[in-house]
């Protein structure tokens, strides 16, 4: 249909790997672990494959993650979901957003997001025959943040979902208390459902708290809470994510996903499940490593006199293109493949706003310490042999 036309042709993400593995470039675009997650998740899946664990999942997710899932919202936000008619399994966090947003809305309708998203976000929202009505997250020299009386503006009478993901990808901000509950209060007034992105709930440093929207007062009622064990367990490429909310929200995702996929990984569920209870200790020291790692990768850059912009969650931060000489991120990361080797993602790929996003590159630091060691000297060359003398 034409309304797909512009999401024609692989996504940037899909494009700067396979540049990088075209050209042996150092691969910090993509944001996927280059180490594998726990032992026992791992043990876990092939003990379930050979116990016979092949077949479909009953279609909402095997009841063991279901309750793990619960189990695990209950321990780190207090919010208790019912494993029978509150929570769904889904092929990964994207077929969650998708089946919420088709399942929630109406053609005409229209989604808040904040500006940069997610590229799934856009593409579903144009399947959806949705509009998408940003609100900017702004840098304002410490932190990127929203303009409240912007995100007012935005609700209108047909304002049906506020679409969040925090801790946010590609900023790496961490929405805080003040930000959700201003974020809530509107919800509330407007009677707004909250579709929240999760996905990096667990990768946050700096001591800063993720905290669920689900978790402020009032809010259970109207959010649909979502998360995979992708990034919580270094598992990109297992897909098994998860919705939790009131049945009314769930059931929708129910019913829609049931005929995108059906079910997803029977085997991969059952790790997971065992994961989820057994392996957050190992999800503490991902999260250690994670942040000594994106240190690692912001002090070499520094050195380099590249300017780098705060990120405390996520895998991801965000470097200025301007300190290359250059006002162009996407030129810039064309020619930092071929000429330096190493692959970043042009931010304004995920901006509506291009303007905003143009001078931003996205940097993935969830890679091994001697490949981001490598990474940082190359990028800081190579700023230094474009900057003037
Ligand atoms: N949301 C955000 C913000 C992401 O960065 C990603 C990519 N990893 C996803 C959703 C997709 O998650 P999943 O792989 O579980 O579908
Ligand atoms: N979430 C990953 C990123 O932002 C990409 C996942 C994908 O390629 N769809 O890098």
């Amino acid at each position: 249909a034409a309304r797909l036309r512009e999401y024609a042709g692989p996504t940037i993400f899909s494009e700067m790997t396979a540049l990088a593995q075209e050209t042996g470039a150092a691969n910090l675009g993509q944001g996927f672990p280059d180490s594998d997650g726990p032992p026992e998740l791992l043990d876990a899946a092939r003990d379930a494959i050979a116990r016979g664990m092949n077949q479909y999942p009953p279609a909402i997710g095997l009841p063991a993650l279901r309750g793990a899932i619960a189990a695990r919202r209950a321990d780190d936000h207090g919010v208790s979901y019912d494993p029978d008619h509150e929570i769904v399994v889904t092929a990964g966090a994207t077929e969650a957003i998708a089946a919420a947003l088709i399942g929630l809305c109406d053609p005409g309708d229209e989604v808040i997001v904040f500006d940069p998203l997610y590229d799934s976000y856009s593409a579903c929202l144009a399947m959806a025959q949705v509009r998408r009505v940003p609100v900017l997250l702004e840098y304002d020299g410490t932190r990127f943040a929203f303009d409240p009386d912007a995100l007012r503006r935005a609700v209108g009478p047909r304002t049906k979902v506020l679409l969040l993901n925090t801790p946010h990808n590609p900023t790496g901000k961490v929405f805080d208390e003040a930000e959700l509950e201003l974020i809530a209060r509107l919800c509330v007034e407007h009677d707004l459902i909250a579709v929240t992105d999760e996905v990096y709930e667990y990768l946050v440093y700096d001591r800063v708290r993720h905290l669920s929207l689900a978790a402020l007062p009032g809010m259970r009622e109207r959010v649909l809470s979502i998360s995979s064990a992708g990034k919580t367990f270094s598992s990109t490429g297992w897909k098994v994510g998860w919705a939790c909310g009131p049945a009314r929200l769930v059931g929708t995702v129910r019913t829609v996903k049931q005929y995108l996929t059906f079910g997803t990984g029977t085997p991969l569920q059952a790790a997971v499940a065992v994961a989820l209870t057994d392996c957050m200790p190992w999800v503490e020291e991902l999260r250690a490593s994670l942040e000594r790692r994106r240190d690692l990768l912001v002090a070499g850059l520094r050195a380099g006199g590249i300017t780098t912009y705060p990120s405390h969650g996520t895998y991801f931060v965000q470097m200025d293109a301007r300190s290359f000489g250059s006002e162009d991120g996407q030129a810039l990361c064309r020619a930092l493949v071929t000429e330096a080797g190493v692959a970043a993602i042009p931010s304004v790929a995920l901006y509506d706003d291009k303007a905003a996003g143009r001078h931003l590159v996205r940097l993935a630091f969830c890679k091994d310490e001697d490949l981001l060691s490598r990474a940082a000297r190359r990028l800081a060359g190579h700023a230094r042999a474009a900057r003037p003398l």
